[in-house]
């Protein structure tokens, strides 16, 4: 299983200019004091990963510019890279990038579509759209209050096991039946 690396980030929200965030271990934990930029993690890494904008904590892609949220934006650009490695030691670098208010997708350097970027953070078990399992603050309290049912529903949809489910249960009612 690989990991990410490192995140490589240019006017996001609270980094001006280019910066790195990393290098990452397998596994990481983020302090820091009120108001220091760790949801601001979370939130590049989400960017990055072809979130939708609602669930950037932002209205418009264009507020997620360094100095926007007061109305002081340094550029009308701004970009986030995930460097990831698998376990040969292999690097691929996801980058989404703003201008106003469009994305720009590119995988080691070269454009592609949302489609093609999505489909390959599906190889290494990142989808878009269950919304990466990244456990946003103040979302834990309603994960953990969804009804048993609802909740293995967004683990299979986040594992990607929901699509074996239908076959599964042909499976099992045939073995049942023999
Ligand atoms: P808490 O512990 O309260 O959850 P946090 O460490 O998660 O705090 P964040 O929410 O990540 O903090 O960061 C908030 C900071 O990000 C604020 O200080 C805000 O000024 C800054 N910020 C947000 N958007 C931008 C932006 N577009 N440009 C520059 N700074 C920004
Ligand atoms: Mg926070």
């Amino acid at each position: 299983m690989g990991y990410l690396k490192q995140i490589d980030i240019e006017n996001f929200k609270s980094w001006r200019g280019k910066q790195i965030i990393g290098p990452f271990m397998r596994f990481n934990c983020i302090i820091g004091t009120n108001g220091s930029g760790k949801s601001n993690i979370m939130d590049a890494l989400s960017f990055a990963m072809g979130e939708r904008v609602v669930y950037l904590r932002v209205k418009h892609l264009k507020d997620l510019i360094h100095g926007a949220h007061i109305g002081q934006p340094v550029s009308d650009t701004a970009s986030v890279a995930m460097r990831y490695c698998n376990d040969e030691d292999e690097e691929t670098v996801f980058c989404r990038s703003i201008i106003g208010d469009s994305s720009d997708y590119w995988i080691n350097g070269q454009h592609v579509t949302f489609a093609k970027y999505t489909e390959e953070l599906e190889k290494i078990g990142i989808v878009t759209k269950a919304r990466n399992c990244l456990v946003f603050q103040g979302t834990v309290e309603c994960i953990a209050l969804k009804d048993p049912k609802e909740r293995t529903k967004m683990f299979e949809s986040i594992s990607q096991s929901r699509e074996y489910a239908a076959e599964y249960d042909r499976k099992k009612a045939a073995l049942l039946k023999a």
